[in-house]
């Protein structure tokens, strides 16, 4: 069995702190990456809390990414936003980002931000669920380097190009998902192959293309599928060209070619888009949506963000993969 320790939310956010400003991050971007990672723990999404610290690390250490960036916003349009990140990691370009983001959807219905010159290795509902705590509806796609086949084909060209849509519900949680494009997560295949267990078939192919439950061997020279076959490869697709087209920031194959492989992810970028169902719908908008959830909810069908949600609400410790706080106290310098 795998062993764990108790921690509280606060004393993860500490650790991540800690170990980020001892190998080169000035406080701002420490605070910012360790909110991150604690917010996944806190609602128990394992494969972008702590797990993520030694990539972290090791890209800041290889020189690769800059751990006091000081992200600068670049008003284009009024509706449309770029966010340079410095060559650092994105939580602080977006913690700096979505009040300027918000503020401009508000204003005039819909806005975009692109966010450049960063490195993305979080998920993706801290964003978009900032921007639903605004009163409007967030996406955000992003892409990363080559694991996934196009449908049809044995070769990765995709990242696992994840999706995030938040939409406003004041007074309850927002509905929100945050999916990657591909059967499953790249960080779930790692945590799979550290802990011993198979994955479904239909996830991935081994090196040699063929199908495996293994996830060591999807891991290892194997390539993820896109999730829905065709649909699926038609939607990572739509990530790439929104991530990287439509930002001028790399495509996961050229992300892959310029990456150095120091553990942590590669430059890349990200589309947030901010919409006010005030402004789009108008006054009712907000009694309409909520008869909608009301009748998903009454089909007994489970809100994606749910989970998360109710996790967030549990006061007190949460399990933490023993190794992993040994791994990551030893990264203190
Ligand atoms: P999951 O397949 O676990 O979940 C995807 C979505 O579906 C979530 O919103 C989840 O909500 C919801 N969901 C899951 N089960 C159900 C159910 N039974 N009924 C209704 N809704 C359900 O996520 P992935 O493994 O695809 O992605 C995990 C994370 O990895 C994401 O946060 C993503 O952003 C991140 N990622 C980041 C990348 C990067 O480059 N930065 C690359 C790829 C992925 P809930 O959370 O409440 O379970």
């Amino acid at each position: 069995m795998t062993q764990t320790v108790e921690l509280t939310v606060k004393e993860i956010h500490q650790l991540a702190y800690d170990v980020l400003m001892s190998n080169g991050c000035d406080e701002h971007n420490a605070n910012a990456i360790a909110t991150t990672v604690s917010s996944a723990e806190r609602d128990g999404s394992e494969s972008h809390g702590l797990f993520r610290i030694p990539g972290y690390v090791g890209s800041m250490c290889s020189g690769k990414v800059n751990g006091k960036a000081k992200p600068t916003l670049e008003t284009v349009t009024p509706a449309i936003l770029r966010m340079n990140g410095d060559h650092g990691y994105t939580p602080l370009a977006i913690q700096r980002g979505i009040p300027e983001l918000a503020k401009a959807a508000k204003h005039l219905g819909i806005a975009a931000m692109s966010i450049i010159n960063t490195y993305h290795f979080a998920a993706l509902w801290p964003e978009t669920e900032a921007l639903a705590e605004h009163g409007l509806v967030g996406m955000a796609f992003t892409a990363y380097k080559p694991k996934v086949a196009p449908a049809g084909a044995t070769q990765a060209l995709f990242g696992t190009n994840p999706i995030s849509v938040a939409w406003p519900r004041p007074g309850h949680s927002p509905w929100v998902f945050d999916m990657a494009t591909s059967a499953k997560a790249l960080g779930d295949i790692q945590i799979a192959a550290r802990d011993g267990h198979s994955v479904p078939a239909g996830t991935g192919l081994d090196r040699d293309g063929n199908t495996t439950t293994d996830p060591s061997k999807i891991a290892d020279g194997g390539v993820l599928l896109p999730f829905g076959g065709h649909k699926g490869s038609a939607i990572a697709t739509m990530v790439e060209l929104f991530a990287a087209g439509l930002t001028g920031e790399q495509f996961s194959f050229e992300a892959g070619e310029s990456d150095i492989e120091d553990g942590g992810p590669a430059r890349g970028g990200e589309l947030l888009l901010a919409m006010s169902p005030q402004l789009i719908a108008g006054d009712n908008w907000q009694a309409h949506c909520e008869a909608f959830f009301e009748k998903l909810e009454d089909l007994g069908s489970r809100l994606p963000g749910q989970r998360r949600h109710e996790n967030r609400a549990k006061d007190g410790k949460r399990r933490v993969n023993a190794k992993l706080v040994e791994q990551i106290n030893a990264l203190r310098i």
